[in-house]
C-alpha cells in the first residue's frame, strides 16, 4: 500500500491532478471574492510558472505580458519578477498562498522593465526583501518613473491603482549561487544585454532556467535598452548550462533549445544592419534591406521589427563614430 502510495506520488498521474486542482482552485476562488487568479503550472518539483499570453500591453491584459514564476523551497518561497502593477503583484501573492502555506522569503527581479517590477510594491508592503543586480537598480531609478507613466497610458488608470515605483533593496554585483530555502540558485550576469542588468536564474536541483527578457520565444524582442553584441555573448554562455527546462520572459515554457532561434534573430539582424551601413545606407533604407522573413510569423513583428533594425544600425554607427574619433586623438 505505502509503495503504491509513493510511487503515486512520484509518477505522471499525480502531476495531472495537482495541475486540475491548481486549476480548478482558480476557478472557484473568484466566486468567493479573492483576488483575481492567475493561471499557475508545476513544471519541476516545487518550481511553477505564471504563465502570461504572447501579447503587448493592453487594458484588457493589464500589462500581464511577461512569465513569473516561484521556487518553493524547504521553508520558504522565491518569487521571480513581480508583474505590472500593484494589483498584479497581489495576484502573484495569492497564487503563491494558494499553492502553499510556506511564506514568501524573497523577490528576484530579473530586469528592470516595467511589466517585471512594477508590482514590487506589493512584496515591500509585506516587508519581502528584493533582489536584483545593481544595474537594474540604478536603471529602475532613471527610468521607472517614465516607464511608470507610459505604461498607465497602455493599461490605463484603473489597473495602475496603487502602483508606486520600489527599488530593490538587495543588489548584486556578480553571479553567485544563492541557498535559498535549500534549494542552490546560480544567479547569472553577462553585463549589458536585453538590458544593462540583466540577471538570469538557474535553479541547480530541477536544472530549471529563468531566463528573464534574455529569451522570447515566438515574440520579437524588445530592444530599447539592448546592447546587442553583449547580449548575444550572454545567450552564447546561457548555452552552456544543463538546462532542463526553460522558462523565457515571453512565450511558452520550453527547453534550451529556445536559445538558438533568439541569438539567430539578434545575430542576423545584426549581420543585415551592418552590410547596408557599410554599404553607406540610411537607417530609414536598412529596415526594408533588413527584413527577416523567418521571423515574420512571431508576435510583434510588424510593430517592432522596424524600430529594432534603428536601434541597431544606431548601435553601428555610434562604434563606428567612437572609432573614428579614437583614431583622429
Ligand atoms: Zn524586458
Amino acid at each position: 500500500m505505502f509503495q503504491w502510495f509513493f510511487g503515486w506520488l512520484r509518477n505522471d498521474s499525480f502531476a495531472q491532478c495537482r495541475r486540475w486542482c491548481f486549476a480548478l482552485l482558480g476557478l472557484t476562488l473568484p466566486a468567493l471574492g479573492a483576488p483575481a487568479n492567475l493561471p499557475v503550472d508545476e513544471i519541476a518539483d516545487g518550481v511553477f510558472v505564471i504563465p502570461a499570453p504572447l501579447a503587448d500591453a493592453t487594458p484588457e491584459n493589464g500589462g500581464r505580458v511577461v512569465n513569473s514564476g516561484f521556487l518553493v523551497g524547504r521553508d520558504g518561497v522565491i518569487v521571480i519578477d513581480s508583474g505590472a502593477n500593484h494589483r498584479h503583484g497581489e495576484a502573484i501573492l495569492a497564487t503563491v498562498a494558494r499553492v502553499t502555506p510556506k511564506p514568501v522569503k524573497m523577490l528576484i527581479n530579473t530586469h528592470s522593465h516595467p511589466q517585471n517590477v512594477l508590482g514590487n510594491s506589493a512584496f515591500a508592503e509585506r516587508g519581502i526583501p528584493i533582489l536584483a543586480t545593481a544595474a537594474t537598480a540604478v536603471a529602475m531609478a532613471e527610468r521607472c518613473p517614465n516607464c511608470l507613466a507610459s505604461l498607465r497610458q497602455s493599461v490605463g488608470d484603473e489597473a495602475m491603482r496603487a502602483t508606486r515605483i520600489q527599488l530593490p533593496d538587495t543588489t548584486v554585483a556578480a553571479s553567485q549561487v544563492l541557498d535559498a530555502s535549500g534549494r542552490q540558485l546560480r544567479l547569472l550576469q553577462f553585463g549589458h544585454g536585453h538590458t544593462e542588468g540583466d540577471l538570469a536564474v538557474f535553479d541547480e536541483g530541477s536544472a530549471t532556467l529563468f531566463a528573464g527578457d534574455l529569451i522570447y520565444s515566438g515574440q520579437i524582442p524588445h530592444l530599447s535598452e539592448a546592447n546587442t553584441s553583449g547580449w548575444i555573448a550572454g545567450l552564447d554562455q546561457l548555452a552552456g548550462l544543463p538546462i532542463r527546462i526553460l522558462i523565457p520572459g515571453r512565450g511558452p515554457v520550453g527547453s534550451a533549445g529556445d536559445i538558438a532561434p533568439i541569438r539567430r534573430y539578434l545575430s542576423e539582424l545584426k549581420q543585415r544592419v551592418s552590410v547596408a551601413y557599410q554599404e553607406g545606407r540610411s537607417a530609414d533604407e536598412a529596415i526594408r534591406l533588413a527584413e527577416l522573413q523567418e521571423f515574420s510569423g512571431w508576435h510583434g513583428y510588424a510593430a517592432r521589427h522596424g524600430r529594432n533594425v534603428q536601434h541597431v544600425y544606431f548601435e553601428i554607427e555610434r562604434l563606428d563614430l567612437d572609432g573614428r574619433r579614437e583614431g583622429r586623438q
